[in-house]
């Protein structure tokens, strides 16, 4: 399952929009395996309040495993959560909320504004969506700044600040959107064992040149969409395919596996 081609970037902007996350764990530099990274894992899981406005939980800049492990210390605490270290969170965890940026009033069924997670209209969450909550997380997207007016209506005297407006209170046709943050994975793909995994950080190195990207029957444990494991390959199966047009889904993709 994916998004449309579309005939240019402007357009895909246009019918998309950006969905930005502004709370987050950092990116690390791990001692023991010397791996620099950062994954981008969406949990549904809001920023609690200590963090916002903290720049230690709203940086991408990779931090040593001594100051990432304290940082998931200090979020527990905060969400009164059991922690694992490097397993509960994981560097680069994207928190709630998303905000959605989008040029004009989203109007389709399916948003594609995030390489991570899809959006979908609260029409196909309830026909779709709803049921299928072992393999998926729901969570409402913050619309942002949706619509264009660049026209002869100053909003503010900033440069560029014109070029959206806020129509969100002014405009309550612009229906709930949600992201649908897929939390099934297949097996491992042929190739596609991790050859080490790090002891302290848990990182799993894969040996990108032997992993093939094929989805074969005996990867799948019945669920009804996953990611193609080690990758951001959304897989549905046929009978959601057709579910999915029988409802008359707009602006969604499906290319066989
Ligand atoms: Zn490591």
């Amino acid at each position: 399952m994916q998004s449309p081609e579309y005939s240019s970037n402007s357009l895909d902007l246009q019918i998309n929009g950006i969905l930005e996350y502004v709370y987050r764990l950092p990116g690390l530099t791990c001692a023991a395996c010397g791996a620099t990274y950062g994954g981008s894992r969406i949990l549904s899981i809001s920023a609690p309040p200590q963090i916002r406005n903290d720049q230690r939980f709203m940086s991408r800049w990779p931090i040593s495993e001594v100051e990432h492990a304290a940082l998931q210390q200090e979020l527990a605490g905060y969400l009164e959560e059991e922690l694992i270290s490097f397993v509960t969170f994981r560097p680069g965890d994207n928190f709630q909320p998303a905000y959605l940026d989008i040029p004009s009033k989203p109007t389709a069924d399916f948003l594609w504004p995030n390489i991570r997670s899809f959006v979908v209209s609260e029409r196909m969450k309830n026909m779709v969506f709803d049921e299928l909550l072992d393999d998926v997380e729901i969570a409402p997207v913050q619309m942002r700044k949706v619509g264009k007016r660049p026209s002869a209506i100053p909003v503010s005297d900033t440069p560029g600040a014109a070029q959206y407006v806020e129509l969100s209170h002014t405009n309550d046709s612009i229906g709930t959107y949600y992201q649908i943050l897929v939390r099934s994975e297949s097996d491992y793909p042929t190739g596609g064992r991790p050859v080490s995994t790090c002891p302290l950080c848990k990182h799993k190195s894969i040996d990108d040149e032997k992993r093939e990207l094929i989805m074969k029957e005996e990867m799948w444990s019945g669920q009804q969409i996953f990611f193609l494991k080690t990758t951001l390959h959304v897989v549905v199966t046929e009978s959601l395919v057709e579910k999915i047009k029988s409802v008359q889904a707009s602006n969604v993709d499906f290319i066989p596996y």
